[in-house]
């Protein structure tokens, strides 16, 4: 996957929210993407997954321009977890495979290694009880860590070979955020990753770390590659988070 002097405007807009990105990454390869909000990783995977075209330049799959590629095929290709996502008032297991037919052992088994307790007490129908009470007086309201599981699972669930996952832990409380790290290699497996985070801590496991900043690339290399470059951005990120957990 390539990225060649990509620059990208808004509709509307004259701001470069992202200015000649260069970025090449292989497949089966885990990059985490950190940089102050603002700084365009959002934008940078709403390009990848071509929901805008690059206002100059151009992306890459397998040297092929990816606007050459059938839209839908291209699609097929990633499993997302964007910041807004949704789930609906409608059983569990649905939402998981975003059908109302579904293969319940892989969908029971998403939801484990995305950390979510099926057989809790509150979900006393399993996958088919309904979340929240817009259809059914019996549905649960559940917590927003818990929807990020869910959508997590959701993810998983297509088995697509890109998993893109834009913050996917900001809902979680501390525990349930370690559990997902600890786990992530096994979550991930062989999929080709892409992973987005303000948090640095949540990053040392990805083979690749790429800092944006005011939408640049400014460093890249793994974390204890870029810690020791004390005078860059991501040693003033993780210096600035570090007393956090000190
Ligand atoms: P990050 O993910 O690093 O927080 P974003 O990619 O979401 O950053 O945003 C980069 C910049 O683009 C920000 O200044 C943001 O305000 C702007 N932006 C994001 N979405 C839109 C939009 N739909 N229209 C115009 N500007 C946008």
């Amino acid at each position: 996957m390539e990225f060649k002097d990509v620059s990208f405007c808004y509709p509307g807009t004259d701001r470069k929210v992202l200015d000649h990105v260069n970025l090449k990454f292989r497949i089966g390869e885990k990059l985490a993407i950190v940089g102050e909000n603002g700084s365009g990783k959002s934008t940078f995977i709403k390009l990848l997954c071509r929901l805008y075209d690059p206002t100059e330049g151009e992306i890459l799959l397998n040297g092929i321009n990816i606007k050459k590629y059938k839209y839908k095929e291209y699609m097929s290709v990633f499993s997302v977890v964007f910041q807004d996502f949704k789930l609906f008032a409608l059983p569990l297991g649905q939402n998981v495979a975003a059908s109302t037919e579904y293969d319940a052992d892989k969908v029971q088994e998403c939801l484990k290694l995305a950390g979510f307790d099926v057989h809790s007490d509150r979900m006393k129908k399993g996958l088919d009880t309904w979340l929240y009470k817009d259809c059914d007086a019996d549905g649960v309201n559940i917590s927003g860590g818990e929807e990020q599981k869910i959508a997590l699972a959701r993810a998983l669930y297509q088995n697509a070979a890109f998993l893109i996952l834009d913050e996917p832990t900001a809902a979680l409380d501390p525990i349930a955020e370690a559990e997902v790290y600890s786990s992530f290699n096994e979550i991930v497996g062989d999929r080709t990753a892409v992973y987005i985070s303000h948090r640095l801590s949540s990053c040392r496991f990805c083979d690749e770390i790429v800092v944006f900043d005011r939408g640049r690339i400014v460093q890249q290399g793994t974390h204890e590659e870029l810690v020791e470059q004390t005078n860059c951005k991501y040693y003033e990120l993780w210096s600035a988070q570090a007393k956090y957990y000190a």
